[in-house]
């Protein structure tokens, strides 16, 4: 199935997103939360590529696992990081051998530092927009790119950035998930610069259950911008009450998410970092689970 018939469905979706796991207990907890999802009915689940050898080859297992062992549609994330062409167009044909057809191409970022000079192999990409041509090229696959509603962190001007998304979607790619972003007026700004350039790809917004301080840290560094000092004092006051901390963290994000589905946003793309709770939580609470017989 194509990720982008599921985000066609006439009703708000979800879909989720896990990383490899490093380890066999890593590996026990992303089943886990992969068979607590499924009956969710998510519109997909895609599986982030990482530097190194091992966590790639993990990520082609995984998905190729969820593939064959569950009703789930995969999708996998690919990088240009320190690939060739060659090396590239292998995975794409593993990917289609293990049965996931949908692909997140991104460029990536220099491992060890992601602001360091990008450097592309000698044989490889420069930038998404190549990945997503020669995804395209070698089969039918259904192919999506990443979007950033601050602009990229190495993009000096968020109109141009809108510009380079424009020409990685018009090179072929079918939807586009947004980097993660605080307020709804980010991300809709973001679609609103998507429309004003006569594109309607499917733009999936990317949000993370912030139950800990340690997300909105993770959120406050994949995002790049600060946490708005209205949200940083409702949270901050929980500081020391990790509990309440969890529950506003939630009510925040549901909040967040039934104003972008109000403005018509109809399919919400959760970073679940492999486990289920909290997406449950969060999703249950916007209706957007199944309804059982
Ligand atoms: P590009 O689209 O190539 O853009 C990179 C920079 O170049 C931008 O500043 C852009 O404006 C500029 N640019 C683009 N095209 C052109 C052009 N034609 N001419 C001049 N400038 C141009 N990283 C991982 O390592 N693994 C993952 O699994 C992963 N998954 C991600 C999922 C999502 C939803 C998101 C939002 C990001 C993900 N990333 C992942 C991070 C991503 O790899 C980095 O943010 C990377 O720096 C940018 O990737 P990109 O595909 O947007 O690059």
């Amino acid at each position: 199935t194509a990720v982008v018939d599921r985000l066609r469905a006439q009703r708000p979706v979800f879909s989720v997103e896990f990383f490899p796991p490093r380890d066999d207990e890593s590996e026990r907890r992303l089943w886990r939360a992969v068979r607590e999802l499924e009956p969710l009915d998510p519109a997909f689940v895609s599986i982030t590529y990482g530097a190194g050898g091992s966590s790639r080859d993990r990520t082609i297992r995984t998905t190729g696992r969820i593939a064959q062992e569950t009703t789930l549609v995969p999708m996998a994330h690919l990088t240009g990081v320190n690939h060739s062409l060659d090396e590239l167009r292998n995975v794409i044909g593993w990917y289609a051998a293990v049965g996931v057809h949908n692909v997140l191409a991104v460029r990536g970022d220099p491992p060890g530092d992601p602001m360091g000079e990008w450097v592309p192999h000698p044989e490889g990409i420069t930038y998404a927009e190549e990945l997503v041509r020669l995804v395209r090229e070698l089969g039918p696959f259904c192919v999506g790119v990443a979007a950033f509603p601050y602009g990229h962190p190495r993009s000096a001007d968020l109109e141009v950035d809108a510009d380079h998304l424009v020409r990685k979607i018009r090179a072929g790619a079918d939807f586009a998930i947004a980097q993660l972003f605080f307020q709804p007026d980010d991300f809709l700004r973001l679609r609103d610069r998507l429309a004003a350039r006569g594109c309607d790809v499917p733009l999936l917004p990317g949000v993370m259950p912030l139950t800990t301080q340690r997300m909105l840290t993770k959120t406050v560094e994949l995002s790049g911008a600060d946490v708005p000092p209205a949200l940083a004092r409702r949270l901050e006051r929980h500081a020391d009450d990790p509990a309440a901390f969890r529950a506003e963290g939630i009510e925040v994000v549901t909040e967040l998410c039934s104003t972008l589905l109000a403005e018509g946003v109809d399919a919400l793309h959760f970073y679940t970092l492999n486990r289920a709770t909290a997406t449950r939580e969060v999703v249950g609470r916007l209706g957007l689970l199944p309804v059982r017989p």
